[in-house]
């Protein structure tokens, strides 16, 4: 049985988290026979090597012809204190260091090519963007095969096709599958460890993309997919799903099962554990999928089970995306004109923004909606302009932005069946003084969302997680 495992950033961080990686990828062969592996690029604590390439790249476009020199010394020496710890006096040292070395000179010559012609397209930066999944599997492979474990490192621009949406692509599921089949089985069958770059696809004819940030969560979900793969793990640094983030609530406890749609849910609403497209390969190939943390991996983690087998619980979750804000569109001559609706998330879609909630009154006197924060005044002026004669004629009467806010998400499948859920929730809110400015119900009545007051976020969310505390039993 195939299993397919993904390490984030801190899994393959330091040379020790390369060791228990490596330990946990042995052991899990043992059990499974068959093991592919999907790993990002190093997330060194603080730094992390995707957004040193990325600033490297961003301060070069600025103009700036220093930043990324220092960024591409700071490269070679996060790399090469890793290998010189993982692979002093190995065989295997010397072409790995090459390795590393020729992609930190690419990196160098690209942002020269930036830096010349002042402008960063998508397409340059996720070749910019990707290099750090492609040194990290190097090193890794390079350490196993070290300890006498055969694997070999692949870059995912030879497995997973995609169309050419740069910085946030879609893979082509027929296409990848054919390359994956060819290219990965082979070494299975020869008991070869396929060590694969997190993060990146290339298009038909071989141009670099990327499946957007944290998108190696969806690089392991294809790759089952294409694989048809017994399971996908998750392996990251907390004990699986938790009741809120870790970072921020002390008492955030782990969740033992969760339905693909409350993850889902959870993901969406800014819940960085998992890339929010990662269960869409899983859902619809009912490929199981945990999450386990790999400083800790006797913990059983979160499984990830069919939305058929929810169970009831009240609230299991809370999570927020903060710097949004709330644009709102009102006039009292909008009540019963058609398409009011459609013209205006028209005009948002043109800005290139994506809506995160919508809420209208009944009355049709209002919608608003929750943008990014930094994309407002954009927004703003691509309704304007699409309202021009409404807003002449005073069918509207103004467009604007209640900022910054943050959606605050509850998710639990059980708090449908659970009567006075929402009640306890605003009680909670109010008694804190916690100011809603939006309310809106997910479709599948399995999370409530609200549009608070920025700096009430920290309240909110830890008043609400108080009230799992009490009113669910453990999932
Ligand atoms: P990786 O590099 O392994 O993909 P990420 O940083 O992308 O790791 O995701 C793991 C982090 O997600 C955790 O360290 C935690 O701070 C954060 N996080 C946010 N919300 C949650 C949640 N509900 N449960 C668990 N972790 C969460
Ligand atoms: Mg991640």
């Amino acid at each position: 049985m195939t299993l397919v495992m993904k390490f984030g950033g801190t899994s393959v961080g330091s040379a020790q988290a390369m060791r228990e990686t490596a330990d946990l990828i042995q052991n899990c062969l043992a059990d499974w026979g068959q093991v592919v592996v999907v790993a990002s690029a190093m997330g060194t604590k603080p730094v992390k090597v995707t957004d040193l390439l990325l600033q490297g790249a961003n301060t070069a476009a600025a103009g700036d012809g220093t930043t990324y020199l220092q960024t591409a010394a700071d490269l070679r020496q996060i790399h090469h204190q890793t290998i010189n710890d993982l692979l002093a006096d190995s065989p295997e040292q010397e072409a790995v260091t090459a390795d590393i070395e020729r992609f930190i000179e690419r990196f160098e010559d690209l942002c020269r090519a930036v830096l010349v012609l002042g402008e960063l397209s998508p397409r340059a930066l996720d070749a910019i963007g990707g290099m750090g999944e492609q040194m990290s599997v190097r090193l890794l492979a390079a350490y196993l095969r070290h300890i006498g474990q055969p694997a070999e490192a692949i870059d995912a621009t030879e497995l997973i096709v995609t169309d050419d949406v740069f910085l946030s692509a879609t893979p082509l599921m027929a296409a990848t599958t054919e390359k994956v089949e060819g290219r990965i089985r082979p070494l299975l069958a020869q008991n070869i460890i396929p060590i694969i770059t997190g993060f990146i696809g290339a298009t038909a004819d071989g141009v670099t993309t990327t499946l957007g940030r944290g998108g190696s969560d969806f690089s392991g979900a294809i790759l089952g997919q294409a694989l048809a793969a017994a399971e996908v793990w998750i392996w990251t640094d907390v004990d699986g799903v938790m009741s809120a983030d870790p970072r921020l609530v002390e008492t955030a406890r782990s969740i033992s099962r969760l339905t693909y749609r409350e993850v889902s849910e959870l993901a969406y609403y800014g819940a960085r554990v998992l890339h929010p497209k990662t269960m869409r390969p899983c859902i619809s190939h009912n490929i199981p999928l945990r999450i386990k943390n790999t400083f800790n991996p006797d913990h059983p983690g979160t499984v990830i089970v069919p939305d058929e087998q929810a169970v009831n619980g009240g609230i299991k979750a809370v999570t927020a995306i903060e710097n949004l804000s709330l644009v709102t569109i009102e006039g009292k001559g909008m009540i019963g004109v058609p398409g009011i609706a459609a013209r205006a998330f028209g005009a948002v879609a043109r800005t290139n923004v994506s809506v995160l909630l919508i809420s209208q009154a009944s009355s049709e006197q209002s919608i608003c909606f929750a943008a990014p924060e930094a994309a407002t005044d954009g927004v703003i002026a691509a309704l304007e302009e699409a309202f021009a004669e409404e807003l002449t004629r005073q069918d509207i009467d103004s467009i604007w932005a209640w900022r910054p806010v943050s959606i605050v998400t509850i998710v639990g499948a059980g708090m449908r069946g659970t009567p006075g859920i929402a009640g306890r929730i605003f009680t909670a809110l109010g008694e804190n003084q916690v100011n809603v400015v939006a309310i809106a119900q997910g479709s599948s009545e399995c999370s409530i969302s609200l549009v608070a007051d920025a700096e009430d976020t920290a309240v909110a969310v830890s008043h609400i997680h108080n009230l799992i505390v009490t009113t669910s039993k453990s999932g």
